[in-house]
Order: structure tokens, then sequence, then C-alpha cells
């Protein structure tokens, strides 16, 4: 006899971590032979009253009585003092073009303060950035200095709810306080100019990554998405790891070339971050990770934040969004220059991106988990964390995460894959505290 795997009727466990009961039983279409689970390959009939459905959906349940309580006090236990920490949310941009304000809640974008209580989300680094591509290069100094104030005028405008953090010990006391932790990060060597004194002021000022290169090659390293010339880090760039650790600034490595990210993992004294990268294992695309190079940032102590954008967890999403991004660009630029001084042009611009989204294939959270559990069995859940994107990714979530409220699914989702409540602490946050700590301890030594 035959059990065919995708007759496997299963509970809805998302149902029941919502509102503590399961009243649907979900179930792959039965066998074709109608009331039967089994069918027995070899005589080609179905038999048995035992395996009809109702059966099985009445044993799955008494089990699940059994079972589903203890897992849902165990969730609530961990949800007590968890602290969740996003390493990369795209959202001050925002407080500065749009008036968009962190107090309320919004039913567009993927952060407010609202949302981020509701998903439980305790700590974010903030991503500070002017894409090369987007900025004269004399406009990327002043752009980058304008969105962190942005950034903290709105973290003191809300210093009941939330804190401008620059420590491990910063992120752990405002935490226990019950309020948020916002800290602030580099997107791209070129925000500073080549100069290791504007590096050194923005260090003064609270920001506490920055990621090597963006979407372009710069004068410190190769970008993956840029012209490789200088085979990985430059010399410069070298010095920019070792002023980095003096500071004890993170060096995170999202973005830049492999070999990049290998030369600044050799010449790193702290462990380095990729705070926003999935991976090459599962989706084959130019901007993920592959083994290789996560088995080097671990190596080192660090740890692999996973990107949240659909077209990055899977490839025929990203094809899709490839293809069509020219297009899609195109109409919001002329949506912007049409409409340049509306306050209206900006849900354009959304309803532009929702268009293109749309056509891309889904993507779940689940998938999204399926990168995290690659890296843990890979390298050890020690090396893994979050890093959405949010904010910039121009709305392309999976299902079932489109927002930071969403983050408890993800617990949840970890808890059913069979994590302990340790690596799921380590998962959810702790791991990036933990290499913000060494960051600065290998900068007390210096
Ligand atoms: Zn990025």
């Amino acid at each position: 006899m035959r059990y065919p795997e995708d007759h496997a009727a299963f509970l809805d466990f998302e149902q029941f971590y919502r509102t503590g009961f399961v009243t649907r039983v979900q179930e792959t279409p039965p066998c074709q032979h109608a009331g039967f689970l089994f069918h027995d390959a070899e005589s080609r009939g179905c038999h048995r009253w035992i395996y009809c459905p109702l059966m099985r959906v009445f044993a799955l349940l008494l089990l699940a009585a059994c079972l589903l309580p203890a897992q849902q006090d165990r969730y609530q236990r961990l949800m007590r003092d968890l602290l969740i920490f996003d390493a990369h949310i795209d959202t001050p941009r925002y407080f500065l073009d749009e008036g968009y304000r962190l107090a309320a809640e919004h039913s567009y974008y993927e952060l407010d303060l609202p949302r981020m209580k509701k998903g439980h989300l305790g700590a974010v680094f903030f991503g500070i950035y002017a894409q090369p591509q987007d900025y004269p290069p004399q406009s990327w100094l002043p752009r980058a200095l304008e969105v962190l104030d942005a950034l903290r005028r709105e973290v003191a405008a809300n210093q009941d709810q939330i804190e401008f953090a620059t420590t491990a010990a910063d992120v752990e006391r405002i935490h226990a306080s019950g309020r948020r932790a916002a800290l602030a990060s580099l997107e791209g060597g070129h925000l500073i100019a080549g100069s290791l004194g504007v590096l050194r002021m923005f260090h003064q000022l609270g920001v506490r990554y920055m990621t090597l290169a963006h979407f372009a090659t710069n004068g410190f390293a190769d970008s993956m998405t840029g012209d490789p010339v200088h085979n990985g880090l430059s010399p410069s760039g070298r010095a920019l790891v070792r002023e980095m650790n003096r500071l004890g600034m993170l060096v995170d490595v999202s973005h830049i070339s492999d070999k990049a990210v290998l030369d600044a993992v050799a010449e790193s004294r702290a462990p380095v971050i990729a705070s926003h990268s999935s991976v090459k294992a599962i989706a084959p695309i130019v901007r993920n990770m592959p083994d290789k190079v996560i088995r080097a940032i671990a190596s080192k102590g660090g740890v692999v934040c996973i990107n949240f954008h659909a077209g990055y967890l899977d490839e025929a999403a990203y094809k899709v969004y490839y293809a069509n991004r020219p297009a899609r660009d195109r109409e919001i630029k002329e949506v912007l220059s049409r409409h340049e001084n509306d306050p209206a042009r900006w849900e354009m611009v959304r309803a532009i991106q929702r268009k293109y989204f749309a056509k891309m294939p889904k993507t779940n959270y689940r998938l999204l988990l399926r990168h995290v559990d690659h890296v843990a069995k890979l390298v050890g859940p020690a090396h893994v964390g979050f890093g959405s994107d949010f904010d910039g990714i121009s709305g392309m979530v999976p299902e079932g995460m489109e927002d930071v409220s969403h983050y408890p699914v993800l617990v949840k989702g970890l808890m059913d894959m069979g994590y302990s409540d340790t690596d799921i602490r380590s998962i959810m946050g702790l791991n990036l505290v933990r290499v913000m700590r060494r960051a600065e301890e290998v900068a007390a030594k210096q």
C-alpha cells in the first residue's frame, strides 16, 4: 500500500495562532476514489472505512487539541520579551520627501510606529541613501545628511515610543523599557565623498553601519550590479574597513561583489553583516549571496540578514520584475515630472508600482523562511537574521509579510520549523546585537 504525500491533510496553524482556535482543516485534493484517502496502487482500489477523510480529520483534531495549547503558551512566553531587530528599512526618505509621519498609522508603505508595535518590532537600522543613479554626485552627501536629519527629527518627536540608539547596550535598554530603538546606517560608500573624515563625522552623528557600495561601483568597492574595476576592494576600500573597525561601525557587505565581500571579511577585525541579502542557492539572481560568501561571513562571526523583496526570494518573480523594470521606471519618471508639485503624485507612483507588482508571480513568507533556514542549516542559526528592505522594495513584499506588523508570523513559522527558543531569539534579533557589541569591543581595543 502506498501513501501518496500529496494527499496529506494539515491543520491551519496560521489561523490557530491568530485566533487561538482551529476551525478549519486545509486539505489537498483527496484520492480520485471519492471518500477515501489511501489508495492501494497494486490492486488499483480503495478500501477500509478507517481511511475516510473525516476519520483522519478527527484524529488530527484530537492530536491538535493536545499539542496546540502548549505551542500557543510557548509562543506567548517567547513574545513577552523577544527582541525583533530588522537590519534594513528605508523609510526615512519618505519623512523628508512626502511628509510621512512615523506616529501615524498608514495603509501604504511598510513601517510606522503603530505597525511596529503590532508587529513587536523592537529595533530597526534605518537606511540613509541617495542612489548613485538618481542623484548627481554633488547631491549625494547633502542628501544623506538631510535624510539622516529627517530620521533624527522624527525619532525625537516621538520619544515616548522610540529612541535613537548607537550601541548594543542602547538597543537592550530601550527594548527593556518597552519602546523601539532606531539606528542609522548609510547605504553606499559614495555618500562619504571618498573621505574618511566624512565617515568619522557620520559616526559622530550616530551612523553605525555603512554598506561599502550601492548599485554602482565606487572608489572603495565593486558593486555586484556595477563594473568590476577593483577586483573586489580597492586599497582605499581596505583602509575604509580598518577605519570602520577603529570606530566601531559595522561593515555591511550587501550590494558588493562576491570578491569584495571576501576581501572585506579578510580585512575586517570585527564581524561583518550583510544587512539585506537573500540566498543564491534558492533564488539564483545577481543580488543574492552564494553559499561560499555566506560561509565566509559566518567564519568571522557575521550575520546574513534576509531581504524580503519578492524578486530576490524567487527567480521567476525576479525575471518578471527585471523585464518590466524599465517600463515601470519610465512611467514613474513621467508622472513625477508631469505632477511636479502635486502632493497626489506619490500615490500615483504607488499605483504604478502596484500595477507592475501584480504582474509578478506570487511569493509568500514561507519562501522567505526557506532562505533563513538555508543559511541556518549551512552555517548555523547564529549567522542569520532579517533585513527586510521594507520601504526600499517598491511594495514588492511576499504574501503574509506585507509590512512590519506581520513579524510575528516569522516567529510562528520558525517554531513550526522546529527551531528552539534560543535559536529563534538569535535569529529574530540577538545575532545583530551580538555583532554590534563585538564591533564595539574591537573598537575599544584599538
Ligand atoms: Zn539596498
